[in-house]
């Protein structure tokens, strides 16, 4: 990192010796500033209680001002927007978020980025229907930080600013991305409703209905029970709604991202697989459970019982169960399909329950099992065993069988259970792409809910593709911040404060580029004799001189990389399989010939594309199409990782602070003029101010001058640029409040 901010600019400046009883301070403790209460001054010896609960004592004669300090008042009090602090140091931003976070504020903006402790409870009264009207009849920054704040200026701006908008919703999982994501939408969905002009159509208010309601459908199918979090997103989304130019949601559309597929056949310890699954026995009915071989319970399903946790109080299957089929309805599925969704989950769990024995190869030893699997998906019951048990290529047009051992029957039945299921859950987005889907677009709001950075005992190919995404979009985060400002001041001729910034275009250029890391994993998945490890001898010879590039002295299957939220190192088994996902040609002519087969739902096609290339290319989509949005972000902060209401846990806080760029943030905001407005614009917006003395004709930058001189003689709160006026936030909320009072 480049110029890190580090400590406390502000302590020489502090005159006040902490000697009284009472007196807040910061005390430094191992390079971190910790919140403390000063107990007691006397006899040589300062006696302080941190906030965290440790009691320390020290000599008077030792305390230096470096190593205890007065608190400002403003990190006394707390301030909803970190801009205000006096005090920027990570120690004073965690306090200021936790002494919210005590009186359940969970709220706090920077700027206009909002950061959001998930509270893991129910705050009364904080998300209901009163809030969001009182939310949506204020300017930003006038009510409490609130992520309704954040939705309503997001409305407001596409006509502000006509141009299309975009929420970027970050955080480790559980941390609230996804429920952010939904009340955001709640929020939007409401103003959808109330909107000025013509009253919501019946058609509008079914899309805004089935918007709502795909979050249950996805949720269902694409959630699981995880360590960090009982509802888990498996998947990464970018939800897109398109509004009228009157203010209806007309239409939306959802864009997945990386189904963790192997979820379906394994899980870690204490994990589930997909809520689907288990909510399918808890609800079905006795009727479908006959129907669809389901009358046994969860533990006789090897694919849900092998973790050994198919129960969660938290979570109520039949409950579940219950909403998805009410959301099936509003978007109008059909019975049939319905009825399909149903036998493909049955087929599928069926066949996890198929079984392998060695007789000159694996022998099935479940033979109802695989006439049951048959059944349901529609299979021939004999080709399936033959493609369970053996391989068979053509070679020279004659058709060669040879016997597979029990783990690669293992490795082949689970393939099809993975295949499947994945193919259903690109069919039910498709489908609710169908009924979302609406004929206007005058502008839209895009909001990301797509996993976090993740570092874990070990990393996998899924985590490099998550990373990636997140390195992706961390330099959108630094371009819209930091890059973009400093290049309008300059262009602009406004003085300000350079900051140095975190910058990981060499990063991403490392993963990227020519001959970078995704190049080389593609190339080896070309190959036909690569494996993991000739992959890791190129990834090293290539790249081990990139100071980006960890190559690890003692593990010989792994490669790392620094990212800009930590180093992370991969473990390259798995990963050309994985990024391949093809399957026997064999078992594709198989699926390919079921009865149940249509286009929409098996269409796999023979020379596919590699999975990271497509998700580059998803990626590089996402970000065309972030990049001609006005960004919002919200920061999602998880205080513990017990999943428990009521507890902060510092260094759990700090860990992510420090790596969701916040502390630049907050700096960088308050040194700058966040809001601006060409001359042309800000005039013609704000004359009405003037009423009758506003003047008629003349130079817009000399009548926005002497408008703003009006509102600040001073010019603390704005300067003037070359084209445009420069403005921090307060100014333009009491010029928009004004502004709102005469019309
Ligand atoms: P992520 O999508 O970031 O992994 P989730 O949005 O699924 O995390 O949140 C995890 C859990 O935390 C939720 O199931 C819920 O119990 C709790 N939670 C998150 N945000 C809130 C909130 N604003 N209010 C109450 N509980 C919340
Ligand atoms: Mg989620």
């Amino acid at each position: 990192m480049q110029g890190h901010i580090t400590g406390d600019t502000n302590a020489p400046s502090n005159p006040v010796f902490p000697n009284q009883e009472g007196t807040r301070v910061w005390v430094r403790e191992k390079e971190q500033l910790v919140p403390a209460i000063v107990n007691s001054c006397g006899d040589g010896t300062l006696v302080l209680t941190t906030d965290y609960g440790e009691v320390l004592y020290l000599q008077t004669t030792e305390v230096t001002r470096e190593k205890v300090y007065a608190m400002h008042q403003s990190s006394i009090d707390g301030v909803e927007d970190m801009s205000a602090l006096a005090e920027l140091h990570e120690a004073a931003i965690m306090h200021n978020l936790y002494q919210r976070y005590q009186k359940d504020n969970i709220y706090t903006n920077i700027g206009s980025i909002l950061a959001a402790v998930n509270p893991y409870k129910q705050i009364s009264g904080m998300y209901d229907l009163e809030r969001v009207h009182q939310y949506s009849k204020h300017q930003f920054g006038e009510l409490p930080p609130h992520i309704f704040a954040v939705a309503n200026e997001c409305y407001r701006c596409i006509w502000k600013r006509h141009d299309s908008q975009c929420v970027l919703i970050s955080g480790e999982s559980g941390a609230g991305k996804t429920e952010s994501t939904k009340l955001l939408l709640q929020f939007l969905s409401v103003m959808s409703q109330n909107s000025a002009g013509t009253p919501a159509s019946e058609k509008t208010t079914r899309v805004e209905q089935a918007i709502v309601q795909s979050s249950p459908i996805m949720e269902a199918f694409g959630n699981a029970k995880t360590v960090y979090n009982n509802n888990s997103s498996r998947f990464g989304k970018f939800i897109q709604l398109h509004f009228s130019e009157c203010g209806n949601i007309q239409g939306g559309c959802v864009i997945d991202y990386l189904l963790e597929k192997n979820r379906v056949v394994r899980q870690n310890p204490g994990e589930r697989n997909y809520h689907i699954f288990y909510s399918l026995l808890a609800g079905a009915t006795k009727e479908h459970r006959s129907q669809y071989f389901l009358e046994e319970g969860a533990e006789s399903f090897h694919y849900l019982s092998r973790a050994g946790c198919c129960k969660d109080k938290s979570l109520n299957d039949k409950e579940l169960f219950n909403s998805v089929m009410e959301a099936l309805k509003v978007l109008q599925f059909s019975e049939e399909e319905i009825r399909d969704m149903f036998k493909l989950l049955s087929g599928v769990l069926q066949l996890g329950n198929i079984e392998f024995m060695t007789a000159g190869g694996a022998q099935i030893t479940t033979k109802q099992v695989v006439t049951n699997v048959s059944e349901l998906l529609g299979l021939d019951a004999f080709q399936l065993s033959e493609v369970l048990t053996q391989r068979s290529i053509i070679l020279r047009g004659e058709e060669i069988c040879s016997p597979l051992t029990i783990e690669q029957a293992i490795d082949s039945r689970d393939s099809v259970a993975m295949a499947l299921y994945s193919q259903c859950f690109s069919w039910i987005i498709l489908k609710i792409n169908q009924k979302i889907k609406g004929k206007e677009n005058f502008k839209s709001i895009g909001i990301l809910d797509i996993f976090g950075f993740e570092n874990f005992e070990i990393n996998r190919f899924e985590q490099f593709n998550i990373n990636y995404a997140n390195e992706k979009l961390q330099e959108y985060f630094n371009k819209h911040i930091f890059s973009l400002e400093q290049l309008e001041y300059n262009r602009e001729g406004v003085q300000w404060e350079a900051i140095d910034w975190m910058d990981n275009a060499e990063c991403l250029d490392l993963i990227e580029k020519k001959l970078g890391l995704l190049a080389l994993v593609n190339e080896e998945s070309r190959f036909p004799k690569g494996t993991d490890f000739t992959l890791l001898e190129k990834l090293h010879s290539r790249h081990s001189t990139n100071p980006y590039y960890v190559k690890p002295r003692l593990a010989d299957h792994q490669f790392g990389i620094k990212h800009y939220a930590g180093e992370v190192l991969y473990d390259v088994k798995g990963v050309l399989e994985k990024n391949r996902d093809t399957f026997r040609d064999d078992i594709l002519n198989m699926l390919k010939d079921s009865s149940r087969n249509n286009e929409e739902k098996m269409g796999t096609a023979r020379r596919k594309p590699t999975v990271s290339s497509q998700f580059r290319d998803s990626l590089h989509a996402l970000m065309a199409t972030l990049s001609v949005s006005n960004p919002f972000f919200i920061r999602c902060i998880k205080p513990n990782m017990e999943k428990t209401p009521n507890k902060f846990d510092p260094e759990v806080v700090l860990n992510q602070l420090r790596y969701s760029g916040m502390l630049e943030t907050v700096k960088i905001r308050r040194a700058g003029f966040p809001v601006r407005r060409t001359f042309k614009d800000f005039f013609s917006r704000y004359k009405i101010i003037l009423k009758d003395k506003a003047p008629k004709n003349g130079d817009d930058k000399k009548n926005s001058t002497d408008l703003l001189y009006k509102y600040d003689k001073t010019k603390k709160e704005w300067q003037l640029g070359k084209t445009k006026v420069f403005m921090k936030e307060s100014l333009e909320q009491r010029l928009e409040k004004d502004r709102d009072e005469i019309r």
